[in-house]
């Protein structure tokens, strides 16, 4: 039997390719990708901007079954329904060993730099495989991973319950921030996008205003006070400006989304003094895959609209992903009843 796999070569070089099946090692699982998602790291790597290792599976937001257990792997089983927490860490550097493995030196991420999860088999080390709660709907279970990013985001943000939050960017991430803000209790949550059917998800999700990024009236529903919380889920200098001019006395600012590495943004120092701005940054989901599991159920996560594409239709997923309409975009290596739970 061979594998079918999604693997990218190149700039612009993503192809579908046969591999023989590797067997999976004591400490190991094998399961089947039913709902992997593509994301803005994807149409990255695809494009040169995100280093990648030439020849690897791409995928990284993986739900599965599992189908093989290594002998040395305790607690899972063949037929759970499984995510995956797509990293690696040497353990040996200063941050792993002050408990900062994100922040490690040579962290390695499946999909990226080790093969992930659009193929019709993954094989993983049994520790990062996270089972799901029972009655999962695959793609949901799939969302798994960018939501325990936003998880981490909003852990950074450490806002308090009561006040209001700007978000900038009603993407995947953004529109998970908006229902993440809602379930800790933020009020009013008001969300900035120039796309309507953005601002369309972030009223779905939970946003009680939004607004085009020239809209003059973004800042009224806190009496022109400005924002406590500000979330940039968009990642860019120019927004970063904004999102600080738009922060309130003692304002905290999350630079959540994923600028150019040779973006700018022009900040005047004595604003974050005077004004006792907190500026914080968030990269990845350290410890909070588990907790993320548990939020998918209670945050509403279906009230998202996703768009499905087969493994021989990533190039059509991507382009999805970059301008369609979907809210989230998911392949299926199983086809898409699969996904949807219903095979
Ligand atoms: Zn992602
Ligand atoms: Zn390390």
């Amino acid at each position: 039997m061979l594998l079918t796999e999604a693997r990218f070569f190149g700039v612009g070089d993503v192809r579908l390719v046969e591999s023989p099946v590797v067997e999976a090692g004591p400490d190991q699982v094998a399961l089947e990708p039913l709902a992997v998602g593509v994301c803005g790291t994807d149409s990255h790597i695809v494009a040169g901007g995100f280093p990648a290792a030439p020849g690897v599976v791409l995928g990284h937001e993986v739900c599965g079954r599992i189908t093989f257990v290594g002998d040395a792997v305790d607690g899972l089983s063949v037929g759970d329904l499984v995510t995956v927490e797509p990293h690696d860490y040497c353990t040996r550097c200063t941050y792993c060993r002050l408990g900062q493995e994100h922040l490690c030196d040579s962290k390695r991420g499946y999909g990226v730099k080790l093969d992930g999860g659009m193929a019709s088999r993954m094989v993983v080390p049994g520790r990062i495989a996270y089972r799901l709660p029972v009655g999962t709907v695959p793609w949901i279970g799939a969302l798994t991973e960018p939501l325990a990013c936003c998880l981490h985001g909003m852990d950074q943000l450490d806002p308090r319950s009561g006040l209001p939050i700007l978000i900038y960017g009603a993407g995947p991430a953004g529109a998970m921030m908006v229902a993440l803000a809602a379930a800790r209790g933020l009020a009013p949550i008001v969300v900035v996008d120039p796309r309507p059917d953005r601002r369309e998800v972030a009223l779905r999700m939970g946003a009680d205003f939004v607004f085009a990024p020239d809209d003059p009236g973004i800042s009224e529903p806190t009496e022109g006070l400005g924002f406590p919380h500000v979330i940039d889920a968009v990642g860019s200098g120019r927004i970063l400006e904004s999102a600080i001019s738009m922060a309130s006395r003692g304002g905290r600012i999350l630079v959540f989304g994923v600028a150019h590495p040779s973006d700018e943004a022009r900040i005047r120092p004595n604003e974050i003094f005077a004004r006792e701005l907190t500026l914080v940054g968030a990269v990845i989901n350290p410890y909070t895959h588990h907790r993320a599991t548990r939020l998918l159920g209670p945050l509403g996560l279906d009230r998202l609209r996703p768009a499905f594409y087969g493994l021989d239709q990533l190039d059509d997923a991507l382009k999805a992903q970059q301008t369609g309409t979907a809210d989230k975009v998911f392949i299926t290596p199983h086809g898409l009843a699969a996904a949807l739970g219903v095979a």
